[in-house]
């Protein structure tokens, strides 16, 4: 399959059609927040272009924002946060409650249009990718999670410690919890409150998938 990522959700149903026939393709891929647009969700509907729609996975700029205990904790003992890129903590109960709820939600409205395939993304643990340059030692490159409950299961499953240097975090970030409140300072928390953001949907990746 020979597809391309529509990462505009505004974009009228004539004009990916009428790309995607110029350029020789066989569909368009869209995100699953695809649901909450009615105008090309049901274009789509009625269109003989065959549609993937993409599932982000521990990515979420909207929920995390308000349920902070659910972000993932970066090896800098911090929230994983890095201008667009939220990322949830891979072992939040919460979060995953949340998260397949919503998806099962999503896809069933989008069941008319009856998608060829459902792909997953940012189903991984927090790297901001974009931003590491070719030879970075590894070592370097922050990434997570690093929160209480993530360190205790690879203890668990590996038999090793993280090392002492890793900053612990506090208890409130414990993923597990269901309390909103968290101690791991939050980066973007003053860019938020600059610019007026909250909880509303930030922009969406204006980068490649993950
Ligand atoms: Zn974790």
């Amino acid at each position: 399959m020979r597809a391309l990522y529509c990462f505009d959700l505004g974009t009228p149903v004539d004009r990916i059609e009428r790309v995607v026939g110029e350029a020789g393709l066989d569909a368009v891929i869209l995100g699953s927040d695809l649901a909450d647009h009615d105008r090309l969700r049901d274009g789509l509907a009625g269109s003989s272009v065959d549609v993937v729609i993409n599932v982000p996975v521990f990515f979420d700029p909207v929920f995390l924002p308000d349920n902070a205990a659910c972000y993932a904790v970066t090896s800098r003992g911090r929230r994983a946060v890095e201008g667009w890129l939220h990322f949830a903590c891979p072992s939040s109960e919460s979060y995953w409650r949340y998260r397949t709820d919503r998806v099962r939600r999503q896809l069933e409205r989008l069941a008319p249009i009856d998608p060829v395939m459902i792909t997953f993304d940012f189903a991984r643990t927090f790297v901001f990718w974009e931003t590491v340059r070719p030879g970075t030692d590894p070592a370097a490159v922050v990434h997570g999670c690093y929160c209480a409950t993530c360190r205790q299961r690879f203890h668990e499953a590996s038999d090793h410690h993280v090392p002492d240097e890793v900053p612990v975090p506090g208890p409130a970030a414990t993923c597990a919890a269901s309390s909103a409140s968290c101690s791991v300072p939050d980066p973007d928390s003053a860019v938020r409150r600059r610019s007026g953001v909250g909880g509303e949907r930030l922009r969406s990746p204006g980068g490649s998938p993950s």
